[in-house]
């Protein structure tokens, strides 16, 4: 995918709140906690055009306890003219886990395009500074792959020791890959203690972080209100809620 802008155009404002049926083709275990899905994509990414970006997720639906629950998902390398996506999934309890867990060939669930959107920064930063998780990692990814020179900084917070295997997208050559084990204020701390050093000028840095969302407003804060970056230059959203029920 191309960085472009204008991601929320026309097209994406059509497919808003529409509804798109996927079908698995296929499911690996990357590591014990976190599995890849494979669909076709029914109709999605046709239907999205050139609204496609990166970062881009969709709501689905999974059954528990006999009602539907909505969660998002992030596209994994979406391929428009095949109809075919994959997601990732970090696991652990919750509905949505327990889909991916035993997801195999011919399973269906339903989507709907909502909300997503992506502004390219403008001017483009010397280096990414990107602050995420397992869950975030397809995020994560498809960001570096649509700034393909650009050097980064990733802190990625780690929950697993299996972890260690995520397939982040990193190329020694560009980007320092920071892991972080959870616990506590960790990944906060480390964030203060190392990423001044790497803003020349507030005004043309960029953050793009989402981790959990506690986390996440605590970063985007002290981005925001004590490192003094612009709004428009720090891209923070909470991707999942400690310590709350399905
Ligand atoms: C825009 C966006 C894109 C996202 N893309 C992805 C993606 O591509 N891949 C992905 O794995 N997740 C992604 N997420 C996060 C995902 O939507 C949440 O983790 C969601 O809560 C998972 O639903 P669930 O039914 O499995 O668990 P829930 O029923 O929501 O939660 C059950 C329990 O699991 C805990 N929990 C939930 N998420 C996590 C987590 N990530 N790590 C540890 N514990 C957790 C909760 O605190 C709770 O105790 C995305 C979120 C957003 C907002």
């Amino acid at each position: 995918m191309a960085v472009g802008k204008g991601w929320e155009g026309v097209v994406l404002k059509l497919l808003r709140g529409k509804d798109f049926t996927f079908t698995v083709t296929g499911a690996q275990d990357v590591t014990e906690h976190y599995r890849r899905v494979h669909f076709t994509d029914g109709g999605l990414l046709a239907a999205a055009g050139d609204s496609l970006h990166p970062t881009m997720w969709v709501r689905v639906w999974f059954q528990g306890a006999g009602k539907p629950h909505q969660r998002a998902y992030t596209l994994v390398d979406p391929d428009p003219e095949a109809g075919t996506f994959s997601f990732e999934f970090a696991l652990h309890d919750g509905v949505a886990s327990e889909w991916a867990r035993t997801a195999a060939v011919g399973d269906t669930i339903d989507a709907t395009v909502q909300g997503t959107g992506f502004t390219a920064p403008d001017p483009a930063p010397e280096r990414l500074l990107v602050i995420g998780d397992p869950a975030s990692l397809p995020a994560v990814n498809s960001l570096l792959d649509a700034h393909p020179a650009t050097p980064a900084t990733v802190w990625l917070e780690t929950q697993h020791a299996s972890d260690a295997d995520l397939p982040l997208r990193a190329d020694a050559d560009r980007h320092d890959v920071r892991r972080v084990a959870r616990a506590g204020t960790a990944l906060v701390d480390r964030v203060r203690a190392e990423l001044p050093a790497l803003v020349a000028d507030p005004e043309s840095a960029y953050v793009w972080l989402a981790c959990d969302t506690a986390t996440t407003r605590t970063l985007t804060a002290y981005l925001r209100k004590e490192l003094g970056l612009p709004k428009q230059r720090v891209n923070g959203l909470g991707y999942w809620r400690p310590g709350t029920g399905g």
